[in-house]
């Protein structure tokens, strides 16, 4: 896939996930602005191993609708323009219902809702009203197989990839006449800082079993798709999620 001189904003670009996607476009010829929330170390590391040249890191957490509106202004300065958003960064955090406190409980739903549904809804707002006048351009959403099968630890990081599904989808709709193309990518497992305590664990074995390969996703696999959806000639794909879960959940 050819990227040569598109713009690409990914957020959440500097570890996991989000930096496969990034060194992906970068490898395709594109430049990338890198969103991270706080671990500065992390974002320049992959800063430098990105080739070509132009790309850049920002910090700001994408929970706050004004560091939205500024990280999105800044990428749009350094870059010179956004042809591709990649919504992301995202968190997950536990939160057994029989067993913490409503506090807790109210806590867990606004910090991750915050993260993984009000932040990329602002990102897609500052973003598409750029790309609007300026010939259209990509969403990619990264949202969960977690959306469809549910999350039974942590229920509203499952509502929050539903609804960024649902997002997706809204979009694509309210954006096609003007040349904007949406889509979402819903990973099973992936081999990340953020599950490796789980896949470390006992547990793990029990969950490279959930697919019939007996492993869980490289990240490499997600920015597949993620590429894939972004690329020419998948246009009329929009509105569409694609699975990356190795046939561990097939939804009908
Ligand atoms: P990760 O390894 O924990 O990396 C998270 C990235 O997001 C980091 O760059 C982090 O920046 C950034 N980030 C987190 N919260 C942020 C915020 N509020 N504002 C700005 N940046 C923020 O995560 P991952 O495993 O690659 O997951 C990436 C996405 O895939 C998430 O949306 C996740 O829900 C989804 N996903 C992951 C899996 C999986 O198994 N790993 C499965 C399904 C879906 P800092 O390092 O600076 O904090």
């Amino acid at each position: 896939m050819n990227f040569n001189d598109r713009k690409v904003l990914v957020t959440g670009g500097s570890r996991g996930i989000g930096k496969a996607v990034s060194l992906a476009f970068a490898r395709a010829g594109a430049r990338v602005a890198i969103i991270y929330r706080e671990n500065r170390e992390a974002a320049e590391s992959t800063l430098s191993l990105l080739p070509g040249s132009g790309h850049l890191a920002i910090a700001a957490d994408v929970a706050d609708a004004a560091a939205v509106e500024a990280c999105v202004k800044e990428a749009l300065d350094g870059l010179g323009g956004i042809d591709i958003l990649v919504n992301n960064a995202g968190i997950g955090i536990y939160h057994r219902i029989a067993e913490v406190s409503y506090r807790d409980w109210q806590e867990a739903w606004r910090r991750t809702l915050d993260a993984n549904l009000l932040g990329p809804a602002n990102l897609c707002f500052c973003v598409a009203r750029h790309m609007i006048p300026n010939g259209g351009g990509r969403i990619v959403n990264v949202t969960s197989r977690g959306a469809f099968r549910g999350e039974p630890l942590k229920p509203a990081y499952g509502a929050s990839k539903a609804a960024l599904n649902s997002l997706s989808q809204s979009l694509a709709v309210a954006l096609a006449p003007h040349d904007i193309f949406v889509g979402a990518v819903a990973p099973g497992f992936v081999n990340t800082e953020l599950t490796a305590d789980r896949l470390n664990s006992p547990e793990g074995e029990e969950i490279r079993a959930q697919s019939p390969f007996q492993r869980v996703a490289e990240p490499e696999e997600v920015a597949h798709a993620v590429l894939f959806l972004a690329s020419e000639g998948a246009e009329f794909s929009t509105g569409t999620i694609i699975d990356v879960n190795g046939a561990s959940y097939l939804r009908t």
